[in-house]
């Protein structure tokens, strides 16, 4: 691994006293996670003037349209909420990932309580912070998470692997067809536990029939890369890549090789082990077998092994 991914993240998870009632919070995985990523720390609410302490602001809708409300001031703060988010957004293109707090009506990515009115005792329904919202529009291909739910281990590696794509893909931005074919052919089998679809349709853009401009082909690679690993991959597509790497050196197993492979990926469906299971056992065989084609796929090691504490389930 080479280079660093870049988070943008908000500030009170850890790093500044910047609440609005002078609070931070210190979040496990955030703090695990400083030695290997480089973090660009926001506190949006304090950007745009808010103070701290300060009147806490809430998720309103006003004559049809939501709104970000200071009810301590009676004032909007929307107006400058949306230019802060285009400003700081636009200077942030090489970022890979955002760990954004939860439930804030600034940051949260989902959830947070939205009023129906200004009335009070106002009946709410659940939405996106507004810095969080102009997020989405920015990046959509990001890695994207509030710190509530990378408690969840799975959630937590999905999240590291399209955080450590995004971070590689970045890195081949101003490359050459070669550097896009590598990439594609390293990352096929991540690729393929995601989304076999998407896969195909990538296989065509790097195959470059057409003679397009670097350029184009990677925007249009990025727009299926990002498609491909909106969601985390499905339990039964991981399985079933495992299997198709499995072909590469079944035919050297021996009979009792083979059971213990094929309990292992039983026992991972049944989810009594964890993927890293059968993982490390096919990838010894590609060891063993020099099987050069498959050792240099990412799908061994998406992220830093390190980044992940097996007996944390996130329960
Ligand atoms: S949730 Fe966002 S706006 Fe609120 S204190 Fe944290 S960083 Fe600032």
């Amino acid at each position: 691994m080479s280079n660093k991914p870049v988070i943008v993240v908000s500030n009170c998870l850890g790093f500044c006293n910047c609440r609005y009632d002078g609070q931070v919070i210190n979040d496990k995985f955030v703090k695990a996670l400083e030695s290997y990523v480089d973090y660009i720390k926001v506190c949006p609410e304090v950007d745009i003037g808010l103070g701290i302490p300060r009147d806490s602001v809430k998720l309103v809708k006003v004559d049809g349209k939501a709104e970000l409300y200071q009810p301590g001031q009676d004032r909007y703060v929307t107006k400058e909420m949306d230019e802060y988010s285009e400003k700081i957004l636009s200077s942030l293109d090489h970022a890979d990932g955002f760990i954004l707090k939860g439930r804030s009506p600034s940051c949260g990515i989902k959830d947070v309580k939205y009023y129906q009115s200004m009335v009070k005792g106002a009946s709410s329904e659940k939405g996106i912070g507004r810095f969080a919202e102009k997020v989405f529009e920015k990046f959509p291909f990001s890695a994207i998470e509030e710190e509530g739910r990378l408690t969840n281990l799975a959630l937590r590696e999905h999240f590291l692997t399209k955080l450590y794509t995004n971070m590689r893909f970045r890195e081949i931005k101003d490359g050459k067809l070669k550097d896009l074919v590598d990439f594609h052919t390293r990352h096929k089998y991540i690729l393929m536990s995601y989304n076999q679809k998407e896969l195909k349709s990538m296989g065509k853009i790097v195959a470059n029939h057409q003679n397009k401009k670097y350029e184009d082909l990677y925007g249009e690679y990025k727009e299926h890369l990002g498609s491909a690993m909106e969601q985390a991959p499905k339990f039964t597509n991981q399985l079933n890549t495992l299997m198709h790497i499995m072909g590469y050196f079944s035919d050297y197993l021996s009979k009792d090789e083979k059971e213990y492979l094929l309990k292992s990926l039983d026992k991972y469906r049944k989810r009594r082990s964890h993927l890293s299971v059968p993982v490390g056992i096919l990838r010894g065989y590609a060891i063993k077998y020099k099987q050069e084609y498959i050792l240099g796929q990412y799908i061994w090691e998406p992220f830093p092994e390190d980044m992940l504490d097996i007996s944390d389930t996130g329960k």
